[in-house]
Formats: structure tokens, C-alpha cells, sequence
């Protein structure tokens, strides 16, 4: 990224909330439960099913994680009442990763059992390194009694193919791939985009051929073709594996991939916490960043 873009960047957190909102609308489904299950309905109705996110992270409260836990048993109702086409995704930070090891777990836990009783599934978000060895210890002890949860894989993690020998393939984890969003220190995490991709491709020949199930979640074209020629020269059934993008991001490349025939999932967030998830879409994407910049500069108008 550029001097200038990323100066653009780092500016974005002090640009007033309402104008963030206006341009982040598309990648936000909205701020309650109803909202993301009219967002969940529309991309059911057009053959995307979904994963849920309640926006929040680093929670410092019990009573905050534990009124999370309560709007995702809401979710897991309503998907099971509506018979919609989605699963969940949480954050461990959010449901008190930062102030116990266990009451996070036992939070989690309950999610999953759960969705375990609902035919569900539970996806746990993969956040910055810090929280790695306790988010793959988690996942770990739930799969002793629950197949109804999943972990994510960073591939800008230097240690992810240790992960995979190590807890993910002996488990046959089912697996989000995705880059990594976080910022991480060299020593950890590769810079490299060409590396990056690189590893990602790796990395995803090696979840697949150890039978994880795999979400290849990314919206770069070139690993979205890696990811079709490697399920097509490892003959995997589309049970195998599912394509998955954010809401509001590349939605043409989106039809595309479904029209091809795979299965695609969306990631929908939704909730009052919304201004630091979009703040991070936008630091992804410098073009939306400007036309922020620009609304901000201009007095909003
Ligand atoms: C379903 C899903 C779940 C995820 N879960 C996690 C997680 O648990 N932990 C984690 O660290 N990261 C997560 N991520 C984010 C991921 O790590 C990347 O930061 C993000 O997907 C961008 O990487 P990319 O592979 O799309 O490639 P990029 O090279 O970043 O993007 C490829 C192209 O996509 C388009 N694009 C990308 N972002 C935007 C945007 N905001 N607006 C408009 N266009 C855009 C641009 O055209 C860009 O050229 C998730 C991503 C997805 C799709």
C-alpha cells in the first residue's frame, strides 16, 4: 500500500461515525437480529447460504459476553424457526476471551451445544495472534464431544502449516482459510502479498488433501481459481468444501463462483458495534477510504 493510502488508512477511526456509516452500509447488515435475518433470507433466496456474526470484540464485561451468548441463542433459534441456510460465527474476545480462559470456554461451549441440539454449527472467528494458542485449545476440547465446530487459519501466520500438522488434520477440523486481517509483527506473520497468496494456495492443497473440510474465504480472483483447480484435481465433491465472502464485498465474483456451481457462504455481521468492523473493510480497501475522506473533508456534504 502507498504512502498516501496509508496515511488515508490511519486516518479513517477519527472520521466522524455517521459518515464511516454512510459509506459501510453495504457491509453491515444492520444493527439487530431482524436485520440479518432479512440479509441471511435475500442470499438464501438467491442459493448463498450464510454465517451470522454479532458484531463485538474484546470484551472487558462478563454481563456484555453474556448478553452476546443470549443474542446468539436468539440467532440459533431463529435460523432453526425460519428454516433459514446459516450457521454462526463468534469471537472468543467477545465472549470473554480477555477476562477468563473458562468463562470464555464455558460461553462457547453453551453456543455449541446449542447448536448441537438446533442441527447447527459454530465457526470461532480466529483474531490476532495473542489469542491463537487458547482459540486452537478451545477448539480442541469441544471436538472431544462436539463435531458441530470449526476453526479459522490465517495464512499470513508463519505457524499456520504447524497448525494444521498439529491440531487441525489429527482433529480433521473443519476450516475457514483466509489471510489474516490483523496487524502482526514480521517475526509472525508474513508481509508479502505474493507470499501470502502463495502460502494461502499451500496451505489449501494440504486442508484439503487431509480431508478438513474447508471454507476457502477470500475475494482475490486468482485464489478463487486456485481454489477451483484444486478442488478439481483432488475430484472432491461439492460436499467437500464451500467458497466464502464477506457481505457487500466483490458481490459480481460472488455470482460468479455460484453460477459455477460451488457452494458459497456469506459472512453477515450485524449489531450496534458495527464502526471498528468497518473501519477494518475499509483499511482494506483505499478507493472506499477516499470517498470517506472526501465526504469528511467536505463537511459531509
Ligand atoms: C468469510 C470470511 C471470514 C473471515 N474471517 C476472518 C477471521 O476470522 N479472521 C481474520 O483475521 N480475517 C478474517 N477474514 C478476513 C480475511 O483475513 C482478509 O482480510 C480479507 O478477506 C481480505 O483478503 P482477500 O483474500 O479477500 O484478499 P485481498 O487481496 O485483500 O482482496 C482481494 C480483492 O477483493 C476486493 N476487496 C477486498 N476487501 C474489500 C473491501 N473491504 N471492499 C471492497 N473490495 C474489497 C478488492 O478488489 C481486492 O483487490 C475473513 C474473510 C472472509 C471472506
Amino acid at each position: 500500500m502507498g504512502l498516501f493510502n496509508n496515511m488515508l488508512v490511519g486516518a479513517m477511526p477519527f472520521v466522524p461515525k455517521p459518515i464511516v456509516g454512510f459509506f459501510a452500509k453495504k457491509y453491515v447488515a444492520g444493527t439487530c437480529l431482524d436485520d440479518a435475518v432479512k440479509t441471511v433470507k435475500d442470499l438464501n433466496a438467491h442459493g448463498v447460504c450464510a454465517t451470522m456474526d454479532l458484531l463485538g470484540e474484546s470484551t472487558t464485561d462478563r454481563e456484555e459476553a453474556r448478553n452476546a451468548v443470549a443474542v446468539y441463542k436468539q440467532m440459533l433459534a431463529a435460523i432453526e424457526d425460519l428454516k433459514l441456510d446459516s450457521n454462526i460465527s463468534v469471537k472468543p474476545t467477545h465472549m470473554g476471551l480477555n477476562i477468563d480462559y473458562g468463562f470464555c470456554f464455558e460461553n462457547i461451549r453453551e453456543l455449541v451445544e446449542e447448536a448441537d441440539r438446533r442441527g447447527n454449527f459454530v465457526r470461532i472467528d480466529m483474531e490476532d495472534s495473542p489469542t491463537h494458542d487458547d482459540t486452537f485449545k478451545i477448539l480442541t476440547e469441544l471436538r472431544k464431544k462436539y463435531d458441530n465446530v470449526g476453526a479459522v487459519l490465517q495464512a499470513y501466520m508463519r505457524r499456520a502449516m504447524d497448525d494444521i500438522n498439529k491440531v487441525l488434520a489429527p482433529l480433521k477440523a473443519n476450516v475457514r482459510l483466509c489471510k489474516g486481517i490483523y496487524i502482526e509483527k514480521h517475526e509472525i506473520a508474513y508481509r508479502d502479498y505474493e507470499t501470502v497468496r502463495n502460502n494461502y494456495g499451500y496451505l489449501l492443497e494440504k486442508l484439503l488433501s487431509e480431508g478438513c473440510y474447508t471454507g476457502i474465504a477470500t475475494h482475490d480472483e486468482m485464489l478463487v481459481w486456485k481454489g477451483m483447480s484444486v478442488v478439481d484435481r483432488l475430484r472432491l465433491d461439492k460436499d467437500r468444501y464451500e467458497f466464502q465472502m464477506l457481505l457487500g464485498v466483490t458481490p459480481a465474483l460472488r455470482d460468479i463462483v455460484v453460477k459455477a456451481g460451488h457452494r458459497m457462504r456469506v459472512y453477515v455481521p450485524f449489531g450496534e458495534d458495527w464502526h471498528p468492523y468497518c473501519v477494518r473493510r475499509m483499511k482494506e480497501n483505499p478507493e472506499v477510504a477516499g470517498y470517506v475522506m472526501k465526504a469528511f473533508l467536505s463537511g459531509g456534504k
